[in-house]
């Protein structure tokens, strides 16, 4: 399992990959769009079931929310598949990412 820890400054994130070395492999952002790339090609190398986001310092730079992050890396909170998977936003930082299987069992439950 490879990490990711995406921490935000005000102008720039940093995207600190942990690939099992002693030290991570770091690349930075200063938009966006150069962030989403950084991601994607990331995600594309070690596939996205084999990568655990870990955010610090989230909201620092303002305009990256969680929404921007999901939909790359999301996996299932139950069962670790990445099929069909959504995510709903809990309050300002908190997500949950489900698959159909296990979202449509949680309705079952309630
Ligand atoms: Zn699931």
């Amino acid at each position: 399992m490879v990490t990711i820890l995406i921490k935000e400054f005000t102008t720039w994130i940093s995207v600190r990959i942990f690939e099992g070395g002693e030290f991570p492999r770091v690349r930075s952002a200063s938009s966006l769009s150069h962030f989403r790339t950084i991601m994607s090609e990331e995600l594309a190398h070690f596939g996205k079931g084999n990568v655990r986001i870990e955010r610090e310092e989230s909201g620092r730079f303002g305009s990256l929310r969680w929404c921007d992050i999901a939909p790359l890396v999301e996996h299932c909170d139950e069962c670790n598949t990445t099929e069909n998977v959504s995510t709903v936003q809990l309050g300002e930082f908190g997500h949950e990412s489900l698959c159909e299987d296990c979202r449509e069992d949680l309705l079952e439950k309630v």
